[in-house]
């Protein structure tokens, strides 16, 4: 039987979480002393004890649970999460029938009403995230719930329970038909080579769908682009197919390189063609200047952190001087994709590094295209920090 926990909130936040505000963290309640268990159920409750909305607890890196509903007799037990996923994929409709793309979100966590989890779809199989022990507890219900969607063949799963979100390896297969790796799955015709069950990353990041279709049908044809932080050279492929005349993907991981032989190879693209490059980015910047080497587009999709042997790169730092070196391999009109997935500051604050990089560079440039997080990737306005992905097509002018 799960617990439960009457929680006051601190009064400055009691009208934010009246209007929907979902997450709970130390600031904006009062009264946890202690841990309480994983997945105990929050009453969260004003000074005089009336219901304002309940939740989970559940710890991860964006703080202590997440509150699910605003109706003071709602059960969290099967019912709920069959609603809330019927809802979920109901509104991702245009999806499950599209031919040409056959991976997709079809639960993002807040934006779907329960935080602490994400759900993704590839060609039947299934894919659940579980950011917190506290969202697991609550295992048996949506698993239950999963299985009833639509053209199910098969769940797996990704534990991220650490604070910092990292997963924990082990076998990710939960239930249902295992397929044979690579799962080929589509995305607007392109084919994609997904392994559920190989570690954290399955082989694609869904959320740039539209930021790959754009680059493949508006900004590639005769371009030389280069593509950096490129894991399984999605964008490289994309790139390819759109007509660049070369493409070049650097990544620091061994793996990268026969993920992305794989990737070209499964969509007809003769890879010796391309150069697939294995090494740190930021060394691969100073040979590309010593060897005066441009591009007509460059793409930067680093991870929010990332150590390397000699460097240690920070979005939120380090933004600025990783479109300067960038800056200065772009030819003069050319094009720089540049993209972020770290939550801590904004499209504002984005646009500044932009503007303060091409400053320090005496350059000019254009802003022509812009990308928040496609529509299966769903956001709700009392949350807008869970809108992460920031990406910005500039141009050098
Ligand atoms: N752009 C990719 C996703 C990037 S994931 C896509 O569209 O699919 C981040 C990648 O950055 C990882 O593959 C990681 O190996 C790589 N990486 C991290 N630090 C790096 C560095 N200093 N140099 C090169 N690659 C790096």
């Amino acid at each position: 039987m799960t617990s439960e926990f009457t929680l006051k909130a601190n009064p400055k936040y009691i009208k934010q979480f009246q209007k929907g505000f979902p997450l709970l963290n130390k600031d904006n309640v009062n009264g946890i002393q202690g841990n309480l268990d994983e997945g105990t159920i929050i009453n969260l409750v004003d000074g005089t004890y009336r219901f304002i909305a309940k939740g989970y607890y559940g710890k991860q890196n964006k703080g202590i649970g997440w509150l699910v509903s605003w109706k003071e007799h709602e059960q969290i037990d099967v019912d709920f999460f069959h609603q809330k996923l019927d809802y979920a994929v109901n509104q991702r409709l245009h999806f499950l029938y599209d031919e040409e793309t056959t991976a997709f979100r079809v639960f993002n966590s807040e934006g779907d009403g329960f935080g602490g989890i994400t759900l993704d779809y590839f060609d039947g199989y299934y894919l659940i995230q579980w950011y917190s022990e506290g969202a697991y507890s609550f295992k048996e219900d949506i698993m239950a719930a999963i299985k009833k969607l639509p053209n199910y063949k098969g769940l797996y799963q990704k534990k991220r329970f650490s604070v910092e979100g990292n997963y924990l390896e082990e076998n990710d297969f939960v239930h249902g038909e295992q397929p044979s790796f690579p799962l080929l799955v589509k995305e607007n015709g392109v084919n994609f080579a997904i392994y559920l069950n190989d570690g954290a990353m399955v082989g694609v990041f869904l959320d740039q769908r539209e930021v790959r279709k754009l680059i493949r049908d508006k900004y590639s044809d005769g371009k030389r682009v280069l593509n950096t932080f490129s894991y399984t050279g999605a964008f490289s492929v994309f790139a390819a197919l759109g007509g660049a005349i070369e493409t070049t993907s650097v990544d620091l991981a061994n793996r990268s390189l026969s993920k992305t032989i794989e990737q070209f190879s499964i969509n007809g693209i003769d890879y010796e063609a391309q150069n697939i490059i294995v090494d740190d980015v930021f060394k691969y910047f100073k040979y590309a200047v010593k060897k005066e080497l441009s591009f007509d587009m460059v793409i930067l999709d680093p991870p929010s952190f990332a150590r390397s042997k000699k460097h240690t790169f920070s979005a939120s730092k380090d933004y600025k001087d990783l479109l300067k070196e960038a800056i200065a391999i772009t030819e003069d009109h050319g094009i720089i994709v540049a993209s972020t997935n770290c939550s801590t500051f904004n499209m504002k604050k984005f646009k500044s590094f932009i503007e303060n990089a091409f400053n320090e560079s005496s350059g000019s440039y254009k802003l022509l295209e812009e990308f928040t997080l496609p529509e299966d990737f769903k956001t709700i306005n009392q949350y807008k920090q869970g809108d992460y992905l920031k990406v910005v097509f500039i141009q050098k002018l």
